[in-house]
């Protein structure tokens, strides 16, 4: 999992950017040991041992400009999930912070696979079930508005949703009822696929400081200490 790329003279220290010099060196050594893939794919590359599934939150405008260059140097597959809200808000102001429409739809589908992060970003836990419905239909009516084909997968905003059991189970539910196929928080371990939850699928966090060796010891145990 993955937000912000900028080169290390651009980049603050802050976990939710990666510097694209350790992204290259990462992105390096995944060419070599690994075959990254699109959510909408998973299901037919069984046969493929080393698969990863490289997830860009957020939309950032800085993904443009520095994640999708590296995408096709090295020819490698990742998906960014878009919370149409900051979009929105993003084409009101003159910072470019976040992608426009326009961009997102242009992006070679041949290496960006697009995918859902919610409407609002807001979160998922502390809200009700319905008005989670109504914010992630908002989040697929802006896309399909704009004529970005997405894949029905969701990252959920902080990922947070909820778990008391009953809330959980009406969430899951609700989720299956929007049609989304996969949904993925946080939680730092290596997940397989098929998945053992497809709701509650885990990623790894790499942080702005990860050197090359934690890089390679979080897809070894998805965490640095067992
Ligand atoms: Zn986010």
């Amino acid at each position: 999992m993955y937000h912000q790329v900028l080169p290390k003279e651009l980049a603050p220290k802050d976990n939710l950017i990666v510097t694209t010099e350790n992204l290259e060196e990462q992105f390096i050594y995944i060419k070599n040991n690994f075959t990254t893939l699109f959510f909408k794919e998973i299901h037919k590359e069984h046969h493929i041992s080393n698969k990863i599934i490289l997830t860009f939150d957020d939309g950032y405008y800085n993904n443009l400009e520095y994640l999708v260059p590296l995408l096709e140097k090295y020819q490698l597959k990742a998906t960014i999930f878009i919370p149409t809200e900051y979009i929105q808000n993003g084409m009101q102001s003159h910072e470019r912070n976040f992608m426009n429409f326009t961009e997102i739809k242009s992006l070679n589908p041949e290496l960006i696979e697009i995918a859902l992060h919610s409407h609002s970003h807001r979160n998922y836990s502390e809200m009700p079930i319905e008005e989670a419905r109504e914010d992630l239909k908002k989040n697929i009516e802006i896309l399909k508005k704009n004529s970005i084909k997405f894949s029905s997968v969701l990252a959920y905003p902080y990922g947070k949703f909820p778990r008391e059991k009953d809330k959980k189970r009406a969430f899951f539910k609700m989720l299956e009822e929007s049609e989304i196929t996969a949904a993925l928080r946080i939680g730092n371990e290596i997940e397989s696929y098929p998945w053992k939850n497809k709701f509650e699928i885990k990623r790894i966090d790499i942080k702005y400081g990860d050197n090359i060796n934690i890089f390679k010891w979080k897809l070894k145990l998805g965490k640095l200490k067992l």
